[in-house]
């Protein structure tokens, strides 16, 4: 900036940073006092950055200069990752194995953090992504008692995502998730076996991670028919906020074992989605409390992606 105006400096900018960086830094306005310069994160009330930040922003797709890099088979995988009613925390792990940022004995050696690439597993071949979730020999106990087995054998092998995109063309979506459930169960039993030296029945893991996975999908998609307005009444039953402000529909779904389903669809002011979420939660509530807890989950997604003014819209 210039010292004496606190305006931007537009020459020294250009010398620093590229042309989309210097449009949305002068975009900024700059302050009449005289402060000293200090960093801060918008996101957070605190002005710190956090990763769940970072993460939230990204998922919201605010990151428009990686979205403008993307090939069309980057953009296929996002919406395979993230276009679901998976957990998130399959879908989040599905895209560090895409990523390739799973950490494998082959990504710690290309960062010159271990001394070879070797499977800590069998210690017989590169411990790759795809050798940890399909190809070790604990993997394949999964695997060959599967009905995947076959498609696995001829599917494309040189990267996960090559894997998972050639995998989304072949299978129905329910056939994927249930494929992804059994990867995650894969890599949980492959760091229970290497961290912990627990050697699990990884059949039996698999089982439960695909029945929890399954049964996510089942809740949120009760949750989301209710408040996401899926009938064809809602566009007229819709209020808009006004300008400036983002609407919170929120509902709770009491579920027979326990669990509650906490949903949250926020859109804005034209009818835009925002971000829907979902959350289970423990506990057999009255349902006034459980709609209380829907409203607070709510609020708290929109309040994490930088909102501050909302409406909130339960049905109870
Ligand atoms: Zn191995």
């Amino acid at each position: 900036m210039h010292e004496g105006n606190k305006e931007w400096n537009i020459s020294l900018l250009h010398t620093l940073f590229s042309d989309d960086d210097c449009r949305k830094i002068t975009q900024l306005p700059t302050s009449i006092f005289q402060r000293e310069d200090e960093l801060f994160w918008w996101p957070s009330k605190l002005g710190e950055y956090s990763v769940k930040f970072g993460y939230w922003l990204g998922r919201l797709g605010h990151l428009e200069e990686a979205e403008s890099q993307l090939t069309d088979d980057d953009r296929e995988i996002w919406r395979v990752v993230w276009c679901s009613h998976r957990p998130p925390k399959l879908n989040y792990f599905v895209w560090k194995a895409c990523r390739g940022n799973l950490v494998v004995k082959e990504l710690l050696q290309h960062r010159h953090i271990a001394p070879d690439g070797v499977c800590g597993c069998c210690r017989s071949e590169i411990e790759s992504v795809n050798h940890a979730l399909f190809e070790c020999a604990y993997a394949k106990d999964i695997w060959d008692g599967s009905d995947f087995v076959d498609i696995l054998i001829d599917a494309p092998n040189s990267s996960f995502k090559t894997t998972l995109l050639w995998l989304s063309r072949k299978l129905d979506p329910i056939q994927l998730t249930r494929l992804l459930a059994m990867a995650w169960a894969t890599w949980f039993c492959r760091n229970k076996r290497i961290f912990a030296n627990a050697s699990l029945s990884v059949k039996y893991v698999a089982v439960g991670f695909v029945k929890n996975v399954l049964d996510y999908k089942g809740y949120a998609q009760k949750v989301f028919n209710k408040v996401s307005g899926a009938n064809p009444s809602f566009a007229s039953r819709w209020n808009c906020p006004p300008v400036g402000m983002i609407k919170i529909n929120v509902d709770a779904h009491l579920a027979a074992a326990g669990y509650i389903g906490l949903g949250a669809v926020s859109r804005d002011h034209h009818g835009s989605l925002i971000v829907d979420s979902v959350r289970k939660v423990s506990g057999v509530w009255e349902v006034d409390l459980a709609e209380a807890a829907a409203i607070r989950y709510g609020m708290q997604v929109v309040v994490r992606l930088g909102f501050r003014k909302a409406w909130v819209k339960s049905d109870y």
